[in-house]
């Protein structure tokens, strides 16, 4: 899956909370802890292809890249169901010790999540339970995966980043339009 398909699919899926919470009560959708969570899902979203220095994060942090892709190769230990949890208690901590808003760690640990399901809608799956087994896992029959850059990864990466634009202007449309200042 591409990054910016990654991106559209974990937030416009991670919005959908947010957007059933609103029909509930709208004010607990103020303030920065909603660009905090959203933020960490974006970054989250990204995170596990670090270990790919022609990767969107990878160019960004091109020695960590590198030194993750040496150690561990694309699609390997970041890629398995440890890892959000391996960035998810680490970053609790220090949220908690720093008293950042523990939304942007839940965000983090939930675009983690849906960057490896993504990853498991294509045609080579990911090594989900390592260190146990290497073998890769995937949600649906071969045929129904996706190919990496391909006709079907652009089109999810539209309909999601579609849905995300929907909702975040359902949700904070109103807020942020100017007619709210005249
Ligand atoms: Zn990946």
């Amino acid at each position: 899956m591409l990054a910016r398909t990654h991106l559209a699919f974990a937030l416009g899926i991670a919005t959908l909370p947010l957007y059933a919470l609103s029909l509930v009560d709208k004010a607990t959708l103020q303030g920065v802890e909603v660009s905090l969570y959203l933020s960490g899902v974006a970054l989250g979203s990204l995170l596990p292809d670090i270990d790919e220095p022609n990767s969107t994060l990878g160019r960004q942090l091109p020695l960590l890249s590198s030194l993750f892709h040496r150690l561990f190769g694309h699609r390997g230990a970041t890629h398995s169901f440890l890892f959000p949890f391996g960035v998810a208690l680490p970053g609790w901590g220090i949220a908690s010790s720093q008293g950042i808003a523990l939304e942007a760690v839940i965000g983090l640990w939930l675009g983690v999540w849906l960057h490896l399901i993504g990853d498991m809608l294509t045609k080579s799956g990911i090594p989900l339970w390592l260190p146990w087994s290497e073998r890769p896992i995937a949600l649906l029959p071969l045929s129904y995966r996706f190919k990496t850059g391909g006709i079907i990864d652009l089109a999810l990466g539209g309909i999601f980043g579609a849905l995300f634009a929907y909702l975040g202007l359902n949700l904070w449309g109103s807020s942020l339009s100017i007619t709210r200042f005249l």
